[in-house]
């Protein structure tokens, strides 16, 4: 992973090949996108604080661990100190690192993970657990005034499924594995998770879990939450073990405690998880809605049908927009195709093309369960006046998924920040919710007399409701600091996200960029009782403190 940006280095988003980007940016944010104006700092230029590791500590961890597996590496402090939101990457490329973790260890089995807690608790030292440091959310920062040593513990070496009851459907796996390993394993015996984040090759079970995380697929597989049957954790008073059982009535659910708990309550090692049998076909298909409001009223619909995709999600028009605007060249086919859909959408069925939203939906199963689904919601299609475009353009998403990722940094490099936001609400208040977000957003633009995009898409439907993922960005008006300036557009969303009954994210936790709406959503009685979980749980606040509360 870069220090710096996201993925792997050497990979990059480019423009050169999707030659209608540069006019979209320049007309929408009035980017010059062939100009670089802003590059991170170098490596070497870095002014990395010393670390504070006592020759005794690091001994006692070395003790706990091996000393292969104890590492005051600059760069690997430098890889751990924060995670991947817009304010760790702005920061870092600007060389302002903030209190970096004095040591990283590596322990391989929840025997060395109990060791390496006993040596910090003994040290009063702060220990933040490390799955692949992608949170979006501050979740991972050592809070700046922190004097004790601060130990990063990076579970990566715990990689392995160790079980699959074939019988449950349920796996046994260490929580340190990343998602292309998980799925490898599992793939391998015919099995599946089936949770992709748009974050899949670089983020972990642990950080899943300890996040609340969502993948593409959750309409089919769950959340996180709902595809987690048990968790271990090694805390301060023992290893924390429930059981895989499939429901309990045993009180408060602790399994729930530490979903989400963001390392704050000990370190998970292992989990017990749904696996599925890898679908025989899998299919995405593109369709168009002729507005916003006829495509949420049909995810709405198919939620409630007896159908089942495994992924519904429709971009609103500007989103619609920015995808057309991010197709590589074109073939001559690939032109006159286009031509005669447009001609036939306008023509024919009356749609605006500046309107119209693209949605994906996804199926999975047997040949005649896909095919039945797709019958299911092709009527409720045709009801809201969609129609199919077939599976190219799934096909194309469902490619350029994991590259998408890389245009933060591709943006920041020509001095724009360019971020998410989202939430959750009941169906019933959505199409308010996004009226509101897209209007506070663009206040929020005028306010700071800056050129901004904002864009939407509904994802992850569920029985009540659905997630509204919101992007944004702008080009910085350069006469006040640029974070600053985020934050008014990011405040807004958000403080709008609570004023109308949604929730302060979906799945990208709370961490501490979420931290100050958090009771105004789940109430002032609600953060005590979290706070007193905290506080009862560590007492001493060695684990990953400052966090949610
Ligand atoms: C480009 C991009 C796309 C993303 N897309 C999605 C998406 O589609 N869906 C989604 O849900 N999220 C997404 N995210 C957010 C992020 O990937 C998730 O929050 C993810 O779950 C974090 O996992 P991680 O392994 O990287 O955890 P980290 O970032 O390493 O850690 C996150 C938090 O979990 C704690 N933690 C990690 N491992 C453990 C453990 N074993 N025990 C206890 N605590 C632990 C850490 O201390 C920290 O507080 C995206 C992020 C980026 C940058």
């Amino acid at each position: 992973m870069k220090w710096w940006g996201w993925g792997d280095e050497g990979v990059s988003f480019t423009h050169t090949d999707k030659p209608a980007l540069a006019p979209f940016i320049k007309l929408h944010l009035g980017l010059d996108i062939e100009a670089k104006t802003s590059r991170p700092v170098a490596f070497d230029d870095l002014r990395i604080p010393d670390s504070s590791l006592e020759p005794s500590l690091r001994s006692a961890l070395e003790g706990a661990v091996g000393s292969e597996r104890v590492s005051t590496d600059p760069l690997d402090r430098v890889v751990h100190a924060r995670g991947k939101c817009l304010r760790d990457l702005v920061r870092h490329r600007r060389g302002e690192l903030g209190r970096v973790p004095d040591v990283v260890v590596r322990p391989d089995d929840e025997d060395e993970v109990a060791a390496v807690l006993r040596v910090a608790l003994d040290a009063d030292a702060v220990l933040i657990p490390f799955g692949g440091g992608t949170n979006i959310s501050g979740s991972l920062e050592a809070p700046e005034s922190e004097t004790r040593p601060v130990i990063s513990v990076d579970t990566g070496l715990m990689d392995r499924v160790l079980e699959i009851d074939e019988e449950s459907r349920l796996a046994r796996v260490q929580a340190g594995v990343l998602g292309p390993q998980l799925e490898e394993q599992l793939n391998a015996r015919g099995w599946t998770v089936g949770h992709f984040p748009d974050s899949f090759t670089h983020s972990t079970l642990g950080g899943w879990i300890a996040t609340r995380s969502s993948g593409m697929q959750s309409d089919k597989y769950g959340d996180v939450a709902d595809l987690t049957r048990a968790v271990r954790v090694v805390t301060p008073s023992g290893i924390l073990a429930t059981r895989p059982v499939p429901h309990t009535s045993t009180g408060p659910s602790v399994r729930e405690m530490v979903l989400g708990s963001e390392g704050r309550l000990g370190i998970i090692t292992e989990a017990t998880v749904h696996v599925h049998r890898v679908p025989e076909r899998r299919t995405i298909l593109g369709y168009l809605f002729p507005s916003w409001p006829e495509a949420l009223a049909a995810m709405r619909e198919i939620a409630e049908s007896e159908a089942s995709p495994s992924v519904t999600r429709v971009s609103d028009a500007a989103e619609t927009r920015f995808s057309f605007a991010t197709r590589k060249e074109p073939s001559l086919l690939d032109r006159l195709k286009s031509k005669v859909l447009q001609t036939y959408l306008e023509r024919r069925r009356n749609f605006d093309l500046e309107a119209m939203c693209l949605s994906f939906i996804g199926y999975e199963g047997t040949k005649d369960h896909v095919a039945a689904q797709r019958k299911l919601v092709g009527k409720i299609v045709s009801r809201h006046d969609g129609l199919s475009v077939g599976s190219g353009p799934g096909q194309l998403y469902d490619q350029k998924k994991f590259d998408t990722p890389y245009i933060r940094d591709y943006l920041l490099d020509r001095g724009a920040p360019g971020d998410v936001s989202e939430t959750s609400a009941p169906w019933s208040a959505l199409s308010t919710l996004y009226d509101n977000v897209t209007e506070a957003a663009h206040r929020a633009f005028d306010e700071l007399g800056v050129r901004g995009y904002i864009m939407c898409h509904l994802s992850h439907s569920y029985h009540a409701g659905a997630c509204l993922y919101f992007t944004f960005a702008f080009k910085p008006s350069g006469r006040r600091d640029v974070l600053e300036e985020y934050d008014v557009v990011k405040d807004a969303i958000q403080q709008t996200f609570v004023d109308s009954g949604a929730t302060l994210s979906h799945h990208h936790a709370v961490g501490t960029e979420h931290a100050k709406w958090l009771d105004q959503d789940i109430s002032g009685p609600g953060v005590a009782m979290l706070r007193s979980l905290f506080d009862g749980v560590d007492p001493g606040a060695n684990l990953n403190p400052g966090k949610i509360v």
